[in-house]
């Protein structure tokens, strides 16, 4: 059965389902009259047959001008029978007895005539001022049998009982037979408590409580959650500062390693020519402190002393123009010119740990262009390496050689070459990477700086397996340009 709710027309009631059983206590005739009307009115409203079951002593055609004054249309209504006005004992009391059956079924076979009409439904009043004392158990058994059957049709219906005729406990009776029950007197509303009502209205009270409570308590579990949310958040803030403070102490740290090991590699770059210095001016002393001195000995190892003194201080002009972003001065230069220095500078470390110095210096390498104590620095990387790698090993041979040569790309291609114990797998990929070194003392700048400098003049720079034992380190130079070399001889020099 569709659910739709009906108009009932009557304010304090409102919408009611199909199925619907109120009952009005009414003081007046015009308490009934305007009930009923609207009742009806909303009824015709809505397409309902309507069927009115009047009592004495109101008779049919003081029905008909009652309605007429209150409700549009009501003599078109009428004429199209969707109206029907009954007097009681056509309704209810036919054969002058009360039986529910008979009553009932005459409502179904009025309720199927409006259906086939085309209505939605029947809205019934039914007038029961004619009830006396002694119909009253009839008239209750009936309402009983009719609210049970009005739930299965569409049908609603409206019993009308006078409050003139009832007593108190009457009714509290009647309203205990329908869902709703309303009195009008002198046209107010008073809706009639009965104890099923009051029930309904604990339950529903009740129900608002739980629900109230439900409120209550789902609100306290949200801000509970809400407050773990906030305390997550205070967390992850915390968090991030203090990863924020970590990175900018790694960012520190950095710094200073990088200056450090900087520092580090510059008193490494100057240590070299240093050291050499001092001992060639002990030598230079012993040649003086001899009997007779030895005047060109020392005038000799002084001159290598000055040399050595040169190359550190070059060395620190060179930092100083690396810190002041000053480019590198490219020259035209004989790299085996290169080569040779740093061989002398580096053969008091030769010597010391008898290493076999080879040369095979190609005379016929093109100029290159390049900054000379750059190129020093990459050949003295190299050199002190390979002198490093063979002194860990006392029985081998040490054997180090130093080629020069132009090659097929017309470059020209430097390699040192040692008998140490070459690289393993695993430097071998990693030798270039800065900080990389398998020495307890060592930096890891050498070779990054080396390939850093090539680069920077055109070149590559690798390393390979010697063979039978050790490791090769190349580098290429490209020759300088003919055009470069005309252009720098005409300029001055600095
Ligand atoms: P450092 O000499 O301070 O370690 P380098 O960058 O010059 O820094 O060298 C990095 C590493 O490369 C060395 O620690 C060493 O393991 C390896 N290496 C360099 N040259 C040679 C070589 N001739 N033979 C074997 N290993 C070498």
């Amino acid at each position: 059965m569709p659910t739709a709710l009906r108009d009932s027309g009557i304010t304090v009631i409102g919408d009611v389902p199909w199925g619907g059983h109120f009952s009005i206590f009414y003081e007046t005739r015009s308490d009934l009259l305007d009930t009923v009307a609207q009742y009806f009115r909303a009824g015709l409203a809505n397409n309902e047959a309507c069927l009115w079951v009047i009592s004495d002593p109101l008779t049919k055609k003081q029905a008909r001008s009652a309605l007429r004054r209150r409700v549009p249309d009501f003599d078109r209504h009428l004429a199209a029978r969707n109206i029907e006005i009954l007097s009681s004992h056509e309704g209810y009391l036919k054969g002058g007895r009360i039986d529910a059956r008979r009553i009932i079924r005459g409502w179904q076979a009025k309720l199927r005539t409006a259906l086939d009409k085309g209505c939605e439904g029947l809205r019934i009043c039914g007038d029961t001022a004619w009830v006396e004392r002694e119909h009253w158990q009839s008239i209750c058994d009936y309402e009983r049998k009719f609210h049970a059957a009005l739930a299965k049709h569409r049908m609603i219906a409206l019993c009308a009982y006078p409050l003139s005729k009832g007593r108190a406990t009457d009714v509290l009776e009647i309203a205990r037979l329908h869902q709703y029950t309303v009195a009008r007197r002198k046209g107010e509303w008073e809706i009639v408590q009965t104890p099923d009502l009051k029930q309904a209205k604990q339950e529903l009270q009740r129900q608002n409580q739980d629900l109230e409570q439900r409120v209550i308590e789902r609100t306290r579990r949200l801000e509970v959650a809400n407050e773990a949310l906030r305390a997550q958040i205070a967390e992850r803030r915390r968090a991030e500062e203090q990863l924020r403070a970590a990175q900018d102490e790694i960012a520190r740290v950095a710094r200073l390693t990088t200056l450090g090991t900087f520092a580090a590699s510059v008193a490494h770059e100057i240590n070299q020519p240093l050291t050499a210095a001092v001992a060639n001016s002990e030598a230079a002393l012993r040649w003086l402190r001899k009997q007779p001195p030895n005047f060109k000995g020392a005038h000799n190892t002084v001159k290598c002393a000055l040399t050595d003194a040169n190359r550190a201080a070059a060395v620190i002009k060179r930092v100083r123009s690396l810190l002041t972003r000053a480019r590198p001065r490219f020259v035209s230069l004989d790299i085996n010119d290169v080569i040779r220095e740093v061989l002398a500078l580096t053969r008091r470390d030769q010597d010391g740990r008898q290493i076999s110095v080879q040369t095979k210096l190609s005379s016929k390498l093109s100029p290159v262009r390049g900054d000379r104590v750059q190129l020093q620095q990459v050949m003295l990387n190299l050199i002190l390496n390979a002198i490093e790698a063979m002194s860990a090993n006392k029985k081998r041979p040490r054997n180090l050689l130093i080629t020069s040569r132009m090659n097929r790309a017309g470059s020209v291609l430097i390699a040192v070459s040692d008998t140490g114990p070459g690289l393993d797998s695993e430097s071998a990929g990693r030798l270039f990477d800065p900080f990389f070194t398998t020495k307890a003392k060592g930096m890891g700048m050498g070779l990054p700086i080396c390939l850093s400098i090539v680069e920077a003049h055109g070149g590559r720079l690798w390393a390979s397996p010697n063979s039978p034992r050790g490791a090769v380190f190349r580098f290429t130079l490209p020759a300088a340009g003919k055009r470069w070399l005309r252009a720098k001889r005409r300029q001055p020099s600095s």
